[in-house]
């Protein structure tokens, strides 16, 4: 079990529900980073009194010295900053719940030494999967997956053998579009995409919730996480996002994880795993008035993002940082109004479509490809 935690992407939702949980369990958080919310950053810091507290934008991370002057606080900026923060010795792990590729050094400095890693960045792994991976078995670090569908898959694959797993299945709310047709999600607006109906999260993921490309980079996460091509991958629509991921074995046996949707609870077994704690604020799922749980198929032609990442993930390489580049650049140009709804899977696609695929890339190539799906993008 973890005792001293260093949260990367504090003032996240992801961050903020880790910092409930650590303070739930008597755990202590030595150090805290984020971009730019001073505010809240400040409050954190006071609540929760961590020898280190960060901010990426140097800017912000001036004015939260100034702020911070009167505590023991240290406060550092830039990357060099998140670095630090990844790495601080006193932390045995660090969280890693920064929002897209912004994740993937911090993640890499915190694995270089050894830490368990409370993995919620999924961005991370469809960039750069194999290499991660292969860090984290070199320095002996252990990643706990903290995305809710990840962590289902681990609980239900824990203690059986993997060579008996026929296929891993992701469930799938369908998001606020679901059931739509094409047409009728040209005029989607902002507001209406951050409207999620059963998860509270940042922005960036619930564009991607609302498109299925969150779907689509969770087959890429659990197929590098759990080493299954991407054929024995399967999603189903689950409406009420009470099952949250399956795994089916040779037998036809299928065992699921259930449990009300809660953020609260992956993060808080990836921290206390092997073990694991009551949970006071998770509620206790009712089956009894739960109502019934449904199941059906994804609309792979509406919701083309989906079909475009399951796509990069057959091609594999640097398909993924491709996929993942353009939709993150896609995804910032909706939420700033420059684009609409529809034309996110449109610049995707042509990402792919223009970016050429380097098969077993070096770090470098997965940057380019990345850079170069972005500008794509423009
Ligand atoms: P949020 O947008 O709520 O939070 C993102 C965090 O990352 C904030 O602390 C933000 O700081 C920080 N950040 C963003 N960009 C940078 C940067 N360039 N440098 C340093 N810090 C940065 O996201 P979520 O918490 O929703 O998601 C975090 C990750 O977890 C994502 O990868 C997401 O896919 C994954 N995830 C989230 C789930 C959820 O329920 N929210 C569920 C499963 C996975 P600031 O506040 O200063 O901008
Ligand atoms: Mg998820």
């Amino acid at each position: 079990m973890s005792n001293h935690v260093t949260i990367l992407g504090s003032t996240g939702s992801i961050g903020r529900q880790s910092l409930e949980v650590i303070a739930a369990l008597g755990m202590e958080a030595v150090a805290l980073a984020a971009n730019s919310s001073v505010k809240r950053m400040e409050e954190q810091a006071r609540q929760y009194k961590p020898k280190l507290a960060v901010l990426a934008d140097e800017k912000a991370a001036a004015d939260l010295r100034v702020r911070l002057a009167d505590t023991n606080v240290q406060v550092l900026g830039g990357l060099g900053g998140l670095l630090e923060a990844a790495v601080i010795p006193s932390a045995d792990t660090a969280i890693a719940a920064l929002v897209g590729m912004a994740g993937l050094r911090p993640t890499l400095a915190a694995i270089r030494e050894g830490k368990r890693i409370a993995l919620a960045n999924k961005e991370t792994l469809v960039c750069a999967g194999p290499l991660v991976l292969e860090e984290a078995r070199d320095y002996g670090a252990k990643i706990l997956p903290v995305d809710s569908e990840h962590s289902a898959l681990f609980q239900c694959l824990e203690g059986h053998d993997r060579r008996e797993v026929k296929r891993l299945i992701l469930t799938c709310s369908g998001g606020p579009f679901y059931g739509k047709a094409q047409e009728e999600l040209a005029h989607i607006t902002v507001e209406d995409a951050l409207r999620h109906p059963n998860w509270s999260m940042g922005a960036k993921i619930t564009v991607d919730s609302a498109t299925l490309m969150n779907k689509g980079l969770e087959v890429i996460e659990a197929m590098h996480l759990y080493r299954v091509p991407v054929e024995k991958i399967s999603v189903v629509i689950h409406r009420e996002s009470i099952i949250h991921s399956l795994v089916e074995y040779c037998d036809n046996a299928v065992l699921a994880q259930m449990g009300a949707p809660d953020m609260r609870l992956p993060i808080q077994y990836a921290l206390t795993w092997p073990n694991r704690a009551a949970s006071q604020a998770v509620t206790p799922l009712d089956l009894w008035n739960c109502g019934p749980l449904t199941f059906g198929s994804p609309d792979l032609d509406t919701f083309r993002c989906l079909a475009l990442a399951l796509e990069a993930a057959k091609t594999g390489g640097t398909a993924g940082a491709i996929l993942n580049g353009a939709n993150e650049g896609a995804v910032a140009r909706f939420l700033a109004g420059e684009i609409g709804f529809l034309d996110i899977a449109r610049k995707v696609e042509r990402a792919m479509e223009r970016v050429p695929v380097v098969q077993n890339p070096t770090m470098q190539d997965i940057l380019d490809a990345d850079q170069a799906a972005r500008e794509s993008v423009g």
